[in-house]
């Protein structure tokens, strides 16, 4: 068997959506994107939404906006995929990693304060995998000492906790569209937040700063235009934002979907002595992007080899920033700064985790694994 680490759940719906906006006047930066950011900030219970080309430029822009550069801070987790850490990095600001907790991968929100000092600026929380951090208090936090919260929703459009959603407590979430996202369209990203003079920045921010986009400019007669500010250039298509559109409504069902592979996943490995796995924390609604597991760490990457032979897609989710090359030279990290973070980076393995993935795969996966993994 092959059994592929990710398929996408694209619809006939979804292509003839785009095939709409194939047929129509504006392939940038439109109508759709503009119906796109309606839903998904109605979805997410936002007041706004504003469609961009990558998590990465949401984050960035986020940070920017609150005006964090040079001899800033930005406290954030280094159990992430390192778009994270790196658009701290773009602005000049640097990123001061904490630890993660052990039941869940996520920043340790107890550790923060410690690491607060006169240049932080903000905070950045990832809820990995889906599941969402403490939000209640990292906001507490922030309040307490100035700080703005950016949260990377990469893995999260979908998840609550203690009742609140993403974005609820943030100043402003990111959410990423990349290939193996819950929500995709190859690539891709949003912002979404309740502040109008956050909302009307990103519209232009997006565009180079500039007062109107091709849309406006051009859709009656044309207009003259006015740059206020040096932006980016990160807008949003209407193609992308056709692939988008109808996912959103099935965003639910296929939750449930991932939710019921997830227990059948729990089901056929919680008798596994040699696999553990992060746990659900109470009054959470998991948006279940990613499902790993932990195993031995001297013996992950032969696991991982062995599973591969027999064609079972797996990937690394992930292994720590703090122990890239990069920031490993420019910080001085080495091994043991965050001993929570680097045992769950070199344990971890995700297995395929996607609606598309038929009973019998899920059978075939959960008995090679519990035959490979055996000490
Ligand atoms: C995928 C991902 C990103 C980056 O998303 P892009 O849209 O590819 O820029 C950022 N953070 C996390 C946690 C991610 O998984």
């Amino acid at each position: 068997m092959k059994i592929e680490f990710y398929k996408h759940h694209l619809s006939k719906n979804d292509k003839e959506e785009v095939q709409k906006v194939l047929d129509s006047l504006f392939l940038t930066t439109g109508e759709w994107v503009d119906r796109f950011e309606k839903k998904l900030a109605a979805y997410t219970e936002n007041k706004f939404s504003v469609g961009l080309m990558s998590c990465t430029h949401a984050l960035e822009l986020s940070l920017r906006y609150f005006g964090i550069g040079m001899g800033d801070e930005v406290i954030t987790t280094p159990m992430s995929f390192i778009a994270t850490a790196n658009s701290i990095e773009y602005v000049g600001a640097k990123p001061v990693f904490i630890d993660v907790e052990e039941k869940t991968g996520n920043i340790d929100a107890s550790l923060i304060e410690r690491a607060i000092t006169k240049k932080t600026k903000a905070i950045i929380p990832v809820h990995l995998y889906g599941q969402m951090c403490d939000m209640k208090k990292i906001r507490q936090l922030a309040d307490a000492h100035n700080l703005k919260v950016i949260e990377d929703a990469a893995h999260c459009v979908e998840g609550k906790r203690d009742g609140t959603g993403v974005g609820e407590l943030g100043d402003i979430a990111c959410y990423s569209f990349y290939a193996t996202k819950n929500l995709t369209s190859g690539e891709g990203g949003a912002i979404s937040c309740n502040d109008p003079a956050i909302y009307e920045w990103f519209k232009m921010a997006r565009m180079h700063g500039m007062s109107k986009n091709a849309a406006e400019r051009y859709t009656k007669k044309y207009e003259h235009y006015d740059m206020k500010f040096l932006g980016f250039k990160c807008n949003m298509s209407n193609i992308q934002a056709a692939l988008l559109i109808n996912q959103i409504d099935r965003l639910e069902d296929l939750l449930k979907e991932r939710e019921s592979i997830a227990k059948l996943y729990d089901g056929g490995l919680d008798r596994n002595f040699y696999i553990r796995k992060p746990s659900v924390v109470s009054d959470t609604k998991h948006a279940r992007h990613l499902f790993t597991i932990w195993v031995n760490s001297e013996k992950r990457d032969g696991y991982m080899d062995k599973l591969q032979d027999v064609g079972i897609g797996v990937a690394v989710n992930y292994r720590p920033i703090h122990l890239m090359k990069y920031y490993k030279q420019k910080y001085g990290y080495k091994p043991g700064d965050f001993p929570v973070a680097e045992k769950i980076g070199a344990s971890t393995i995700s297995l395929p985790f996607y609606p598309k993935l038929k009973t019998e795969e899920i059978d075939y996966i959960i008995k090679t694994v519990n035959r490979i993994i055996i000490n």
